[in-house]
């Protein structure tokens, strides 16, 4: 069998603009639920049980709190995306990651009563360190390191469009060297989240392509739509693939209603799943879910995990 997780980075705007840096002082959060409806929509019509990773103190919100259930009701994965969503987790001192990574499996456990085995760092910004971390906590895998060629393309350009934040909000990507390494599902080292070894610890790295390991998610395919067909022809040969998307990526932000919490001034740095309508973004998933569905079963990482 050949399976396909899809992955959602359940991302506010809370979270967004912490990264971006243009935070306003308050968040109604209106598009967690527009977002998430609009996702369990989608996914229904092509089988999907996917992957969500929350971050779990926007659950403190009860109306969240109700949809993460609407959500693991629909059968879908609850994992975890820290507590607090810090965009440096790489630059935390090691106490502050064990607390951004307890935290929130506790109160994600507590919502469900199911276990939270997985985790993904905010920015896919995760080093070595947090792996003893997570083993102990009882974490069984990460889906952090995203093994692509451009990786200091892409840290220059955040680095770029973030340069008036402190380190920690500017910072994005792993270790330089997760750029080597592999780029499909493996055992991880004891001590090394990047190498491939034998530990009971799996990493689903984000998806690049076979050829130049260029990105092959949500986020590079709203710019470069015609890399669907073409980069999914190079990885189509794969037992198991992991394509990332955000909440974003369901949600029209172009409305009236969004205009007060997204920032407007000229020259700002926004990203595309921000500026574009809901049917144009859907017009693109449709394009990704169907051809990936000749091919693959939609299953959440969780049930991946034996397949490694
Ligand atoms: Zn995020």
């Amino acid at each position: 069998m050949k399976i396909c997780s899809i992955t959602v980075d359940v991302d506010c705007l809370n979270s967004n603009f912490k990264g971006f840096g243009l935070r306003k002082p308050y968040y109604s959060y209106r598009e967690f639920g527009l977002g998430i409806e609009n996702i369990l929509q989608f996914f229904d019509q092509y089988n999907v049980k996917a992957t969500f990773f929350f971050v779990a103190k926007d659950m403190e919100i009860a109306e969240n709190a109700f949809l993460l259930n609407e959500v693991a009701a629909a059968g879908h994965e609850i994992a975890s995306h820290s507590y607090s969503h810090p965009q440096g987790f790489r630059l935390l001192p090691l106490e502050d990651k064990t607390y951004e990574l307890r935290k929130s499996k506790e109160i994600l456990e507590d919502l469900t009563g199911d276990e939270v085995i997985g985790f993904r760092a905010p920015g896919w910004n995760i080093s070595d360190d947090a792996l003893p971390v997570l083993r102990s906590l009882g974490f069984k895998y990460d889906s952090s390191v995203f093994p692509t060629s451009i990786s200091i393309l892409l840290k220059a350009l955040h680095y770029y469009a973030m340069r008036r934040r402190d380190a920690l909000t500017r910072s994005t990507l792993g270790k330089l060297y997760y750029l080597g390494s592999p780029s499909t599902p493996y055992r991880t080292e004891k001590q090394k989240l990047g190498k491939k070894g034998s530990s009971d610890f799996v990493e689903f790295p984000v998806q690049v392509t076979g050829l130049f390991r260029l990105p092959f998610f949500a986020t590079f395919h709203l710019s470069y739509p015609s890399c669907v067909e073409s980069g999914y022809k190079t990885i189509k040969n794969r037992n198991i693939i992991n394509y990332q998307m955000h909440l974003s990526d369901f949600v029209d932000y172009t409305v009236e209603e969004f205009s007060q919490e997204i920032p407007q001034q000229a020259g700002s740095y926004l990203p595309l799943s921000l500026k574009l309508t809901l049917d144009e973004k859907k017009r693109i998933w449709n394009r990704v879910f169907r051809i990936i569905a000749e091919d693959y079963d939609y299953l959440p990482l969780k049930e991946t995990l034996a397949y490694v």
